[in-house]
């Protein structure tokens, strides 16, 4: 065991930022009180939401506050837009996404097909980029909703937001667009007026806020029913008293993003590229598994071919190194991940696929760190692989 920690999982959650809780604080303390209360003292709890509406609003560049809802997080977020965009017209059946979003949107819409919904699942090529004719003949006149994350959790890999958008409108001016954009916030710049979205979800503990927060973006002339109903708060679209300082945090990240995002463009992405170049130059059986496809700058997947995702983790996690397995252990199966089974990455790398993810806090002796370990750690799990005789074979192809 070492008291070393490399935290390169930042997909996963991101570490809350000195400047977010110092910004929270307030809230928690002093200014605890409800900012619907009538009184004086309420005022400055009142006051604070409706700042962190705006900083949220300019974040997305959204036209008005009132555009902007908070919720928990990117699952409720998601929740809200989609079975609130269905409840408010009920005539239209038809659901389009792609194979491969966030299991918040895919079991969701698993959960609707067996209440009568048609969903259809759009593919991916191998490097993860969206089949977008595919995206273009599925659309009808019973399309309700098209909804794809602008960036993918697994490998980074960004969809053209702007062109679905013009794809979707050109076909059925009626069919609303929800876009899951809590990989791209805080990574690169959103803009949803220029990129003609209906509803944008974001989470604040994938940008160094705290878990448990998260906004919805609903423009001015799309309509929703409400997921949780009870009292006025967020214009009736959202019951529930506000976080006060949860919200107060997430603008606070917001604000430290917008500023972070030519680093986040520069400095993490030579980073990851760093880490990425280092890994597949130097052992024989990597491969990237998103090819030239266009990615947000943290992230990186790779494959490890003829062995097992897990083993490559544990060995890292006795060196203080997290990152995450392509797999999820389910019921005590190891399933394959369906982003990567989405893609067609090759059976012999899709069980040893890892995703490193950095952020702000990312330095550079932990790159360096990770590159030098990480070959021996790759050669041990090598030696007890069943597929020897395949990796000699690679090794040889390879030129080693
Ligand atoms: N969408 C994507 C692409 C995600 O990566 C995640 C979280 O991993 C979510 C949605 C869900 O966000 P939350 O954990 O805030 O519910």
């Amino acid at each position: 065991m070492t008291n070393k920690l490399i935290y390169l999982d930042n997909n996963a959650t991101t570490k809350v930022d000195e400047r977010v809780l110092e910004a929270m604080l307030p809230y928690f303390k002093e200014e605890y009180a409800n900012p619907s209360s009538m009184y004086n003292f309420a005022k400055k709890s009142a006051d604070a939401i409706k700042q962190a509406r705006g900083v949220i609003k300019d974040f997305v560049n959204a036209q008005s506050e009132k555009e902007i809802i908070f919720t928990s997080c990117g699952s409720e977020s998601a929740n809200t837009a989609i079975r609130g965009v269905l409840n408010y017209n009920k005539t239209r059946k038809h659901i389009i996404t792609s194979a491969v979003e966030h299991p918040c949107v895919l079991n969701l819409y698993k959960a609707l097909e067996k209440q009568g919904y048609k969903v259809d699942y759009i593919g991916v090529n191998s490097n993860g980029e969206l089949n977008l004719e595919e995206l273009d003949a599925a659309i009808n006149e019973d399309t309700a909703l098209v909804s794809i994350m602008w960036a993918n959790n697994e490998t980074g890999v960004i969809n053209p937001i702007e062109k679905i958008s013009q794809i979707i409108k050109s076909k059925n001016k009626e069919t609303k667009f929800f876009v899951d954009a809590v990989q791209a916030a805080g990574k690169i710049p959103i803009d949803v007026q220029a990129a003609g979205i209906d509803l944008l979800g974001i989470s604040g503990h994938k940008f160094h806020a705290p878990k448990g927060i998260g906004a919805l973006y609903v423009n001015s002339k799309t309509m929703i029913t409400p997921l949780i109903i009870g009292g006025h708060q967020e214009r009736g679209k959202r019951a529930g008293t506000e976080n006060t300082p949860y919200i107060a945090g997430l603008a606070k990240a917001a604000e430290l993003a917008i500023d972070g995002l030519n680093y986040e463009a520069t400095e993490i992405k030579r980073l990851r590229d760093k880490l990425e170049t280092g890994i597949v130059s130097r052992i024989y059986n990597a491969r990237l598994n998103t090819g030239a496809a266009q990615r947000v700058p943290n992230t990186t997947n790779i494959g490890f071919e003829y062995i097992e995702g897990e083993l490559i983790l544990l060995h890292l996690s006795d060196l203080g190194i997290c990152a995450s397995s392509g797999s999820a252990c389910t019921s005590g199966s190891l399933e394959p991940s369906h982003v990567l089974r989405a893609m067609n990455v090759p059976f012999t790398a899709i069980h040893g696929s890892v995703r490193w993810s950095l952020s702000r806090f990312t330095k550079e002796d932990e790159i360096d760190y990770v590159i030098e370990k990480l070959p021996g750690i790759i050669e041990k799990v090598n030696s007890i692989s069943p597929y020897q005789k395949e990796l000699a074979a690679l090794k040889a192809l390879r030129g080693e």
